[in-house]
């Protein structure tokens, strides 16, 4: 990037989600970093580019901690079903991808993810049938043509069907395969450097789809080449039924037998946890990536956010993939999390401003990130949200409450380490009715490739 160029933000509505609000306040960018933030006009002049925010709420960029991109190819397809059952409908069609197919479908993802405000997505990617090309690779390059921070986790599934799994045999890979590629994709692709655009994490796929081998040494790998690890856990009763069936333990557990907990760990969902799992996650700073949209979707449970955060777990938002989240907005999450932890706890179990937190800081935390995102301050990284909080949203007095309580106000400037990604709603680093186009055609050529087992 060319050195020494600095934006200027003023007049906006900052919250910088570290403590301080600023009405008229300004944020200054240089390079890729926030230089300073603060009340009034920015300090110094000479900036490159000023941005009269008037009218805007400037926040951290939204960090969507759960994902599968490739889903935006089947998204409307077994609709009125549970887990299990969704899955096992799933899983013929997505054993057709390829690599064009997942191509488009995180080109169409992230675009729609930072049309919502996001700048650091995660992927959890874990089908991988053979000879259908480089899927991970594919999902790295979309994410790289829009610039968005990308946090792709290498998932895996090694128990099929014969073995007492869920997915049918030909959609599971055997360990020493997904080990050996696992680590290739953290060699190939893993940059742990301060600012990083991408980091790979370890992620076998649920405790129903592998085995106990491939959890131990999924973590050992992890650990071993200092990144972290995901996989989903206690989404749904079926699951809990499938572990103690199985184990004779709750998922939480069972995952504690295998060294599967830490501050370098987090879980996608955690809907059904019991007082000692809660206690176990935030004494070891085990994350939690909140899908309030999907767990809504397929009747899975309402996670318990609020007694998570008040014990001090690390919560953060997800999207959850677009088959069991369709088109579900990451800042729309904000007020999904919200209501539904009010629908079932009252209406003081979450507020507008702690929702906006899990969004940020909380997403940051899950990713090991909290010191480069997640707030807006002097140092960390210029990835910040400008969000049109006036024209029919300035009937209301709190920005704040703007942004969470309604549908989401219109984006007036994405910037992710600095560079402009959305702008007037529409994004630039690509083009936005391209991107479209493709996550549709993959749509398309998913199910003319999976039409002998739809
Ligand atoms: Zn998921």
């Amino acid at each position: 990037m060319r050195r020494g160029v600095r934006i200027a933000i003023e007049n906006a509505y900052v919250v910088t989600v570290a403590g301080q609000e600023y009405d008229g306040g300004h944020i200054l960018v240089e390079d890729d970093r926030i230089a300073a933030v603060g009340p009034g006009p920015a300090p110094g002049d000479g900036a490159d580019e000023r941005i009269d925010a008037a009218g805007c709420l400037a926040t951290p960029g939204l960090v969507n901690t759960h994902h599968h991109l490739y889903q935006w190819a089947s998204q409307g397809l077994a609709e009125d079903s549970t887990l299990f059952e969704w899955l096992v409908t799933l899983y013929r069609p997505w054993s057709k991808m390829d690599a064009e197919v997942v191509h488009g479908a995180a080109a169409a993802g992230l675009g729609w993810l930072a049309k919502s405000g996001c700048t650091t997505s995660t992927d959890h990617h874990y089908i991988f049938p053979r000879g259908r090309g480089d899927l991970f690779a594919a999902e790295v390059e979309a994410a790289a043509e829009l610039h968005v921070r990308f946090h792709p986790c290498r998932g895996s599934m090694d128990r099929g069907r014969s073995q007492g799994g869920l997915p049918p045999d030909e959609v599971v890979e055997d360990l020493d395969t997904i080990l050996a590629e696992t680590e290739a994709a953290i060699d190939r692709y893993h940059d742990p450097s301060s600012g990083s655009m991408l980091r790979v994490a370890v992620a076998p796929c649920s405790p129903f789809s592998v085995s106990k081998e491939l959890l131990v040494q999924s973590a050992e790998l992890a650990r071993r080449r200092g990144v972290r690890l995901h996989t989903h856990l206690s989404e749904t009763l079926d699951e809990e039924e499938y572990c103690r069936d199985r184990f004779g333990m709750t998922p939480v557990e069972y995952m504690e037998t295998l060294g599967w907990l830490g501050p370098d760990v987090w879980y996608a969902h955690a809907v059904h946890l019991h007082d000692p799992d809660i206690r176990t996650m935030a004494g070891t700073g085990t994350g939690m990536a909140h899908c309030p949209s999907s767990n809504a979707r397929l009747g899975a449970g309402i996670a318990r956010v609020a007694d998570a955060l008040a014990a001090g777990v690390p919560v953060g938002l997800g999207v959850d993939g677009a088959a069991s989240a369709e088109m579900v907005p990451l800042a729309g999450e904000i007020r999904q999390a919200m209501y539904m932890q009010r629908a079932r706890y009252g209406p003081a179990a979450l507020t507008a401003r702690q929702a906006l937190e899990m969004a940020t800081l909380g997403g940051a935390r899950c990713l090991g990130r909290q010191d480069e995102i997640g707030t807006l301050e002097p140092g960390k990284l210029a990835d910040i949200a400008l969000w049109r909080v006036d024209g029919f949203h300035a009937a209301l007095d709190d920005p704040v409450v703007a942004l969470a309580y309604g549908q989401t106000p219109p984006l007036a400037r994405l910037l992710v380490g600095g560079r402009t990604v959305v702008a007037d709603d529409t994004l630039v680093t690509v083009s936005q009715d391209e991107v479209a186009r493709r996550g549709a055609d993959a749509h398309r050529r998913l199910m003319r490739l999976a039409e002998d087992v739809l």
